[in-house]
């Protein structure tokens, strides 16, 4: 079946209960055992398992095609959750335009932890290639990336891992599955930050990981999720699922809002970059063109004078918020390097914009008046 059509149904049923169409939000944190001792219906601790926690990740492991699914409290959980199912000692390779947290997460805390890591340019396969070493278990791959939108080739990054006996991870946050299948494309888990379009209304955190397999490192992360403890609620569980629903339809409006947004800027005489994968000058529009189906609600501009006129433009936008995060159903802008804060490699006159479901012209209108 066809994806808008999985997105309605997977991980739903009519309640053979009540008949009630729509799914019950299960509160309990505890599950009655069976005379016999066992639990076959299934459930026993709330944080172990429970049906709108299943429900949810039934339905993304479906969308990823992938075997199972494991949801989080944040997608900062979910990472944390694939770090520390690797053990001191073990490398990682993960990509320079990186989402700052995973970045800040992996130099301060997982090196504590005894974790390796080497940041590299994974658009290069070649240095991911070079940057192996007997230890390497683990390449993170982001695409596109935060905030430059680079773009990876997943199926030869994952190749390089596969040959390295290294598992590859693909936080495919921005482009969602509906954009882009990094498991179809050989990676061995997908990562999400649930929180933005998959919950789609800035109203939920939560994240995910997506497994090809069971077994191996999942297995691991799946006992770390219940003995970790970092878990979604009950509510949000079932909020991101309602979201799913429509989330094929918006993403691709978000995705054609976004090229219309980054076509005007990209003819702007104040704009001195416009990165978009979308964009036929983008390095990476041929690999984008090849492993996606639209590139996303996300772009990030770069303007003339740095970072003083960037901040006027975000100053005088009307229509978009001054916030970080995306995937709302309305449109943010934001300073990129003030909030990464020191040794940012983002450059100071960047700003990233989130385009919401607002009318492409309309938005276009505020960053003309703005820019103007
Ligand atoms: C937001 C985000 C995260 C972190 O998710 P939280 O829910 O904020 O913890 C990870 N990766 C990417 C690409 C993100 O955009």
């Amino acid at each position: 079946m066809r994806i808008e059509t999985r997105a309605v149904h997977a991980g739903r049923s009519v309640d053979p209960a009540t008949g009630a169409v729509v799914s019950a939000i299960h509160p309990s944190t505890t599950f009655e055992r069976d005379v016999d001792g066992g639990y076959a219906r299934g459930h026993l601790y709330a944080r172990n398992s429970n049906p709108n926690r299943d429900a949810l990740e039934h339905c993304l492991a479906d969308l990823e095609g992938g075997l199972a699914a494991a949801a989080f409290g944040s997608g900062t959980a979910a990472t944390m959750a694939v770090f520390q199912a690797l053990a001191p000692g073990d490398h990682v390779i993960a990509p320079h335009d990186l989402y700052s947290g995973t970045a800040r997460f992996l130099a301060d805390h997982m090196a504590r932890w005894g974790l390796d890591a080497t940041f590299v340019d994974v658009m290069r396969p070649d240095e991911v290639q070079a940057a192996l070493r007997p230890t390497t278990r683990l390449v993170w791959i982001e695409t596109p990336s935060n905030p430059m939108l680079r773009v990876t080739d997943i199926a030869r990054v994952a190749a390089v891992a596969r040959a390295a006996g290294a598992v590859s991870v693909c936080d495919n946050t921005i482009a969602t599955p509906i954009l882009q299948l990094p498991l179809a494309l050989g990676a061995d888990l997908v990562h999400h930050a649930t929180t933005k379009y998959l919950s789609g209304h800035s109203d939920v955190m939560g994240g995910a990981i997506v497994a090809r397999s069971v077994g191996g490192i999942f297995e691991r992360i799946r006992k770390f999720q219940a003995s970790g403890g970092a878990i979604p609620s009950p509510f949000d569980c079932w909020l991101v699922l309602r979201s799913i629903r429509s989330l094929p339809y918006r993403v691709r409006a978000h995705s054609d809002h976004a090229l219309r947004v980054a076509q005007f800027l990209a003819e702007h005489d104040r704009v001195t970059a416009v990165h978009y994968p979308g964009l036929p000058h983008h390095p990476g529009y041929d690999v984008a063109a090849r492993q996606m189906r639209g590139c996303g609600g996300v772009l990030s501009v770069e303007i003339e004078g740095g970072r003083d006129a960037a901040m006027k433009v975000a100053a005088r936008v009307r229509l978009f918020t001054r916030a970080t995060s995306y995937g709302g159903a309305d449109s943010y802008i934001e300073h990129r390097a003030s909030i990464e804060g020191a040794g940012t490699r983002t450059p100071e006159g960047l700003l990233r914009l989130s385009i919401g479901l607002e009318h492409p012209d309309d938005l276009i209108e505020d960053l003309a008046q703005a820019l103007a």
